[in-house]
């Protein structure tokens, strides 16, 4: 099997029936870039930003992660790069930010939420972002995002970094697409809101399952209630790619829902542009939809959309796809 996947690696993503995804890979660092190509990666779907943060004693500099993008940008040849800002807090602590401790830190003061209120630290990252943008296919996107004023609020302030550095005549590149994680329910719900300003979505499955089944991602004693086939999560999924659709934008997912083999057939099915999973998924995941029909798995979707419990989804989809 290894060694068919193997033959995969240059390929193109094609159902049966002619119908073309992308497959991304989810990175944490430039030394991840490796296995993307050796897994055949069509982009970077998410670049987790925080680990240049994380594990050691001050904030990264400007430079550094100037050096860091560019490296990620130049490493992909042109090929699209999502990169996620800062989303730190949740389990991801910076204990030099000196944060008090909370009660529920997944609901808490984290993300976007941070980068809001300490702009320094989200301007230092958006000035290294907007000056390695020049040596690739830039997309910046913003994590935790969960009702209108965020969005409007972050893009105004990149808008205003961009600005600063233009004037002191910083090569900058200007068809940055700018788009947001859609990780918690209200964003959800109110896709077709966000679609009107957005440049694209990208499914954050990891938390929007817990947020949406209200369990813990990390507690095991709740982790029955962690279920990814539910179909109020795929409602859900289906509400964000079909808002994304209806104004002509692209609508990726980058939680590990992206690479599960039970849930790509439906994806394919919603109509989802683009999945990003760890490098290692690409292509068992390519391997399989090269097998399957989007017209085919578009029934599938609508059938199991319709079902009532996550275990009823994943019989569904097993038997479906064995036909
Ligand atoms: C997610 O929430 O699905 C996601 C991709 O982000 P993270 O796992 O980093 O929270
Ligand atoms: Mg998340």
């Amino acid at each position: 099997q290894k060694a068919e996947w193997a033959k995969l690696i240059n390929e193109k993503t094609v159902s049966s029936d002619g119908h073309h995804v992308e497959l991304a890979a989810n990175i944490g660092t430039p030394k991840d870039l490796e296995g993307v190509k050796n897994n055949g990666g069509e982009g970077i779907g998410l670049y987790r930003t925080e680990f240049l943060y994380m594990g050691r004693n001050e904030l990264p500099s400007e430079d550094e992660q100037f050096e860091a993008y560019k490296a990620v940008l130049e490493g992909l040849e042109g090929k699209p790069v999502v990169v996620r800002t800062l989303d730190i807090g949740g389990d991801k602590e910076l204990p030099y930010l000196n944060l008090p401790k909370e009660m529920n830190p997944f609901l808490g003061f984290r993300a976007i939420r941070l980068c809001l209120e300490k702009q320094g630290i989200f301007r230092t990252q958006l000035r290294a972002l907007l000056r390695a943008s020049q040596y690739g296919n830039l997309k910046i996107m913003f994590p935790m995002i969960s009702n209108l004023d965020e969005f409007r609020e972050a893009k105004s302030i990149l808008e205003e970094e961009k600005e600063k550095l233009v004037t002191d005549g910083i090569k900058v590149a200007n068809d940055i697409e700018v788009g947001i994680m859609v990780e918690i329910p209200s964003t959800a719900v109110m896709a077709d809101i966000f679609a009107k300003e957005v440049d694209f979505f990208s499914i954050g499955t990891n938390d929007l399952i817990q947020y949406t089944m209200a369990a813990d991602r990390m507690n095991e004693r709740v982790s029955y209630l962690y279920q990814p086939y539910n179909p109020a999560i795929l409602r859900l999924v289906k509400m964000v790619i079909d808002a994304a659709h209806k104004e002509g934008k692209w609508a990726g997912m980058c939680g590990e829902m992206a690479g599960d083999e039970i849930a790509v057939p439906i994806l394919l099915g919603l109509g989802l542009d683009e999945f990003s999973m760890s490098a290692t998924s690409i292509l068992k995941a390519r391997s399989q939809i090269l097998r399957l029909s989007k017209s085919e798995m578009q029934k599938l979707a609508e059938e199991v959309l319709n079902l009532q419990t996550n275990e009823q989804v994943i019989e569904t989809v097993k038997k479906f796809t064995k036909k």
